[in-house]
């Protein structure tokens, strides 16, 4: 395995991108050093960036290392005060990021939201809800439903009314598809430190929806092939309500494409700052290789971007879910979530995350943060 290289396209994009993605690359070499392992990184311009150095969003050097490359690690892109006479078909958020994820498939999306004790203060449920802390995963569908059905159109009837009309369309196999990613990430019971708990909860809107009832048949199916994982159904007015009452019921949430983009922001909500939540988009498995992107949760954020003070937490732990689930390195991927533990429990925090109250804790900026989770590897 030591001889093994992993190439990965770095695109730190716009905002604080370029922050966060240097302490990426730290842990990387870091962890690289400590288990003998050889990241080949190659960084590229995308977003704003990209339309400086090339003209496009989405340079086509870039796209080309991405496609000779085995995973991206992504920053994020966008500022929304740049060039409003760029159409929104050019700009970074479509022209870059959607793009790249229908060029690679990138149809599983993963967010894991996990509220560690000592980080308390920063959820906004009540103690007693937060139980012995959060810990679940997240699984979307993000290349089907209602964001790309057919038919897509809006009608003008000239007589002051307007007519728009989404569809939403899923098949069989994209059902399937995205509930073996859920089911097998609910089975990584503590395969290196991946702590799942084997539970699987579907949520549909089968009541109302054609759609819901095929996606329920077609989960308690493919749920069959996986005896050692608990599924549940749940409806999705339901289970808006019970992440913000009882989150800790949870371990995987499996969501079709409109309901995940908005549950897994009010995940997200539950751990307090964007700059701790990481995400994977995997495309389908090929060889015993996922291909993915990996990228925060959070965007530019354009109020903080060059002063350093973001968390770069986020980003280090996507690069982590990249050692994961493209790269199989478990060991890797457990040390990296260890080190930010670690970096967390010795009082380490960033801006987003500081507690005023806490007399254990220590204001710090970005780069600090970076160095605190390498010297704790
Ligand atoms: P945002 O996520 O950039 O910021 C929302 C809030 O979260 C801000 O207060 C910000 O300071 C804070 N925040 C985000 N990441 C943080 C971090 N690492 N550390 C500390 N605080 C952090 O959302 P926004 O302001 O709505 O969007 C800004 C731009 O980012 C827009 O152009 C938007 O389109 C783009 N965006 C891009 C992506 C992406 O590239 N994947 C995702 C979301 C938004």
């Amino acid at each position: 395995m030591g001889s093994q290289t992993f190439n990965i396209a770095a695109l730190a994009g716009d905002g604080i991108g370029p922050e966060v993605m240097r302490e990426a690359i730290k842990v990387l070499r870091a962890v690289e050093k400590k288990f003998s392992l050889r990241f080949d990184i190659t960084e590229a311009p995308v977003g704003w960036a990209g339309i400086d150095a090339a003209g496009q969003a989405l340079p086509d050097a870039t796209l080309a290392l991405c496609k000779k490359s085995d995973a991206i690690l992504f920053g994020s892109v966008g500022s929304p005060e740049r060039d409003p006479t760029i159409p929104k078909a050019e700009r970074p958020e479509r022209a870059a990021l959607m793009r790249l994820r229908k060029e690679f498939e990138l149809f599983a999306n993963l967010r894991p939201v996990i509220l560690w004790n000592e980080l308390a203060h920063i959820c906004p449920l009540t103690k007693e809800r937060q139980g012995d802390g959060i810990d679940f995963l997240v699984v979307r569908e993000l290349t089907g439903g209602m964001y790309f059905g057919q038919p897509k159109t809006s009608e003008d009837f000239g007589d002051g009314q307007r007519r728009a009309i989404d569809t939403m369309v899923y098949t069989t196999s994209e059902i399937e598809r995205i509930a073996h990613v859920a089911f097998r990430a609910a089975e990584e019971r503590l395969k290196s430190g991946v702590r799942r708990k084997g539970k699987v909860t579907s949520i549909d809107k089968a009541n109302v929806l054609e759609n819901g009832v095929l996606w329920r048949e077609v989960v308690t199916n493919i749920g069959t092939q996986y005896p050692n994982v608990a599924l549940e159904h749940m409806l999705v007015d339901n289970a808006a309500m019970q992440l913000v009452l009882k989150p800790t019921q949870f371990d995987v949430l499996l969501c079709e494409n409109l309901f995940g983009d908005i549950l897994s922001d009010e995940a997200a909500a539950l751990i307090g700052s964007l700059g701790m939540v990481p995400s994977a988009s995997l495309g389908a498995a090929k060889e015993n290789r996922v291909f993915g992107l990996y990228e925060p949760a959070g965007g530019t954020a354009p109020d903080i971007a060059g002063k350093s003070v973001a968390n770069p937490i986020a980003q280090i732990l996507s690069a982590a879910l990249m050692l994961l689930y493209s790269f199989n390195l478990y060991d890797a991927h457990h040390s990296i979530v260890e080190a930010v533990r670690n970096a967390i429990v010795a009082g380490q925090r960033t801006g987003d995350i500081f507690n005023p109250a806490d007399p254990t804790a220590r204001k710090i900026g970005t780069r600090e943060m970076g160095d605190a989770i390498v010297a704790a590897l």
